[in-house]
């Protein structure tokens, strides 16, 4: 006989641990207890020696599907001589620290009921149970118990409550537990607001879907705006009304079959999209589908995602099998989330609001990823991913990392859990920004951190950097790429020294400059800068950002002595702006590898104006002809690379009638072998042969895999990003990691 004590740590609350444990120590005869506390669960069993093994390991392997063991410590005590097993009341305890588990997409068994005309919950929109459903959008404190939900103001009925309370039921304690008679409910409002009294509010939506309607839908983490991806008039209104020129809309499609219709499925894709988060994954779309030209413009992929609450899966329900489903905002605003506001900010965009009336605590966009090499790789971490917490390998002490400007995330740590925030998004506009702070006293509350240090950019304009500069906390200023290395070499414990090859399209340089292609030699003590891309004037400083044809021209007017400037340059008022560069007017030196590609991408003519940030590299990437072979010659001398001869090879190229897609190959094959260049020297000189690759560019897979694999063939271990990110939205956790551990 023996008596044991467990203390499990990790995602171990709402989802089922306890009737778990409780039903594995009923099957092994085990009496004792168990019981959640504020770090997770806290178990005693009690019995034969052999069954004790066989719990502890069941624990591990038989563990429900959310659940997610971080620590297991097991300590012998003293036999107690319990009658049986039960669970406790939970205790609360000072120093608390619980996991909060993602919001998760319904499982197989809620699908079944969703659709069984003989279950209770027959086309129930809100079905879950504690294998999925909200919860990360609907918390408002710890700890996670329903009156600390959206949840909180609906009373359970008689028979949910049972299942509520029955160990051996799917929703034993499941918070957001509800049924038509109880729970929530969808309702269908016209754009005015006023309700519109239909049997089904559900099977009205599909039909005016189907009539070429607009329509915005709440979902998870606030609303989407949904429409029929295949006809043209219905998709470019809902662009217009969006504000949104460019930008792909993501696909929702009914099942696996309707996206493998629509695009190709490389190995690794089928589970992506399958998986409890439902990401969006960005496919490339195959030949000839039928999917409206102003889904997304410009683009051989598709962004495509499969139903991930009961409401999407009714959607499909009747006959559709495939909708644009976009965050529900204008332009660059954040996602709409409140009843209220989204009917006031959808108006003029939505026909209809499919909606109900649980309320989002917490906005969440939708997750992007691509495949890489068969594993993901995130374009935007958030839905299904956030809170969930990445390890920091040795930190010591609290930390509030703001992050950057653009695509923002801020990180909060304790113990060496880092706890990424959801996507936040531009910080440019007051709602944006009031989301950020709100957001930091939310993760702040509900893991109890009491940041030591504040970690920020060095770019003064930052509003997260101002936000830093206000909190009366001991200050880490962390230059840009040095923390876009940081946060690769965060994901697999690095401590360096390595070689981090950061590109990406600016950040605020420590000699004044804008950075964004660097070669640094970086450990957790700091870095030193090997070198850059050769510095080049922007006209007109951020304007350059819009209007890459500027690149083209100053990088032309350097490298060609003003040969070959393109009469289109002129007329744009090329001459103007030569002077001002001459003379050194509003044109601050950038080494940035995404203006670089920008400046290609106007000379092959593919554009000479953008509509969102990186759309002329993304397009010169799509363009790219993959057979093609060669590469260009470029300078290099002292780490300094200099493209200039590129710059005049393609021109050359241009002239002889090269085509584009060729062009566009062999200068992606360029970069890669100047990455490749510095790598050699760097192992030579410095004996670093650990690569990091980080920054936006590496979005680019193209280029991430031409990288890859140059530098994989000459012996080099190659680290790339498969926790955030790889452009600043992984900022956070680079500046989290480096102050948890610096000396200061
Ligand atoms: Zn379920
Ligand atoms: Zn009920
Ligand atoms: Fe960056």
């Amino acid at each position: 006989m023996r008596c044991v004590r467990l203390t499990i740590r990790g995602i171990v609350q709402g989802v089922g641990f306890r009737p778990f444990v409780y039903n594995l120590a009923q099957r092994l005869g085990l009496r004792g207890w168990v019981l959640n506390d504020e770090h997770g669960v806290r178990v005693e069993v009690e019995g034969e020696e052999g069954d004790i093994e066989r719990f502890l390991e069941a624990l591990r392997n038989e563990a429900p599907p959310l659940a997610r063991i971080e620590e297991l410590r097991a300590e012998d005590r003293p036999l107690q001589g319990y009658p049986g097993f039960e669970i406790r009341k939970s205790e609360r305890a000072k120093d608390r620290l619980a996991l909060i588990s993602p919001d998760i997409a319904t499982c197989d068994d809620c699908l079944r009921e969703l659709f069984d005309p003989r279950d209770r919950r027959y086309r129930y929109p809100f079905i879950n149970c504690t294998n999925c459903g909200p919860r990360f959008t609907i918390i408002r404190d710890v700890p996670y118990d329903r009156e600390n939900t959206t949840m909180a103001s609906f009373k359970m009925c008689p028979e949910c409550l049972r299942e509520y309370h029955d160990p051996a039921n799917r929703r034993f304690h499941a918070q957001p537990n509800a049924c038509p008679v109880c729970g929530p409910r969808v309702e269908l409002l016209r754009s005015d607001g006023t309700r519109m009294e239909v049997p089904d509010p559900i099977l009205e939506a599909i039909a005016l879907l189907k009539e070429g309607k607009i329509l915005a839908v709440k979902g998870l983490g606030g609303f989407h705006l949904a429409c029929d991806p295949f006809r043209e008039e219905v998709v470019s209104a809902l662009r217009s009304r969006k504000y949104r020129e460019d930008k792909p809309f993501a696909l929702m499609c009914k099942d696996l079959d309707t996206v493998s219709e629509l695009c190709f499925l490389p190995e690794g894709a089928k589970e992506l999209l399958l998986s409890r988060e439902r990401p969006i994954v960005i496919l490339e779309r195959r030949p000839r589908v039928r999917v409206a030209p102003s889904v997304a413009p410009g683009h051989r992929t598709l962004g495509v995602m499969l139903p991930y609450t009961p409401l999407h899966h009714l959607l499909f329900s009747d006959g559709l099998r495939c909708l644009v489903m976009t965050s529900g905002n204008i332009s660059d605003e954040p996602i709409a989330y409140r009843d209220q506001e989204a009917l006031e900010r959808l108006r003029g965009i939505a026909d209809y609001f499919l909606t109900h009336n649980r309320p989002i605590h917490m906005r969440c966009d939708d997750s992007v990823m691509k495949v890489f090499r068969g594993r993901p790789l995130f374009f935007r971490r958030s839905r299904g991913y956030v809170p969930f917490p990445i390890r920091l390998k040795g930190a010591r002490r609290s930390v509030l990392a703001c992050g950057a400007e653009l695509k923002n995330t801020f990180c909060l740590t304790k113990g060496e859990y880092a706890f990424i925030s959801h996507h936040i998004g531009d910080l440019e506009n007051f709602e944006t920004f009031r989301s950020f702070e709100e957001g930091i006293e939310h993760f702040k509350r509900l893991f109890e951190v009491e940041p030591e240090v504040v970690a920020h950019d060095l770019h003064p304009d930052y509003l997260s950097t101002r936000y830093a500069l206000e909190q009366d906390l001991p200050r880490i200023g962390i230059q840009h790429h040095f923390a876009h290395a940081l946060s690769c070499m965060a994901e697999y414990g690095l401590e360096g020294p390595v070689l981090a090859v950061v590109m990406d399209g600016t950040g605020f340089g420590e000699d004044g400059a804008v950075w964004g292609c660097e070669f640094l030699e970086v450990d957790l003590r700091g870095y030193r800068r090997l070198g850059h891309l050769r510095y080049i004037q922007m006209p007109g400083g951020e304007r350059a950002i819009r209007e890459p044809w500027r690149m083209a021209a100053v990088y032309l007017e350097r490298a060609t002595e003003g040969q070959g400037i393109p009469d289109r340059f002129r007329e744009k008022g090329w001459e103007v702006f030569r002077e001002a560069v001459k003379r050194g007017l509003n044109s601050p030196p950038c080494s940035s590898m995404g203006r670089l590609f920008d400046a290609v991408s106007s000379l092959l003519g593919i554009r000479d104006l953008v509509n969102y940030e990186g759309q002329a590299a993304i397009e010169l990437e799509q363009i790219a002809d993959r057979r093609a072979q060669g590469s260009y010659p470029f300078g290099i001398s002292d780490y300094i690379v200099d493209p200039d001869p590129v710059i005049r090879a393609i021109e050359g190229e241009l002239r002889k009638g090269v085509s584009r897609a060729v062009v566009a190959m062999r200068f992606h094959r360029t970069v890669a072998q100047m990455i490749l260049q510095i790598a050699e020297r760097a192992r030579d000189e410095r004996g670093l042969s650990e690569v990091v690759l980080s920054g936006g560019c590496f979005q680019n897979l193209l280029l991430l895999e031409l990288s890859t694999e140059l530098l994989e063939g000459r012996g080099f271990r190659v680290f790339v990003h498969r926790k955030v990110p790889p452009n600043d939205g992984g900022i956070s956790l680079g500046q989290a990691y480096y102050a948890s551990r610096v000396e200061v």
